[in-house]
């Protein structure tokens, strides 16, 4: 099991969406409308945020069809 992240750690993550995988289908936008959302380009893309919810996320993670969102560490 891998080991639980500090708060600080975590606040330091963001999702990100491996975009050649994302076959649009919006499930992550349903489990997590403030973070996911998709552009005007016509992309699913992450909003900008200092933390993120990280139930909602995870939740858009386990969802996602194309097992193509991941957390990403910032630095
Ligand atoms: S759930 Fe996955 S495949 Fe669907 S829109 Fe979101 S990132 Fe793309």
């Amino acid at each position: 099991m891998r080991p639980r992240a500090s708060k600080e750690e975590e606040s330091m993550r963001r999702p990100e969406i491996e975009l050649s995988r994302c076959i649009l289908c919006e499930v992550c936008q349903s489990a997590s409308p403030s973070v996911f959302r998709l552009n005007s380009a016509g992309y699913m893309e992450v909003a900008d945020f200092d933390a993120y919810p990280e139930e909602e996320v995870e939740e858009a993670i386990r969802s996602c069809p194309s097992r193509c969102i991941s957390w990403v560490t910032d630095t």
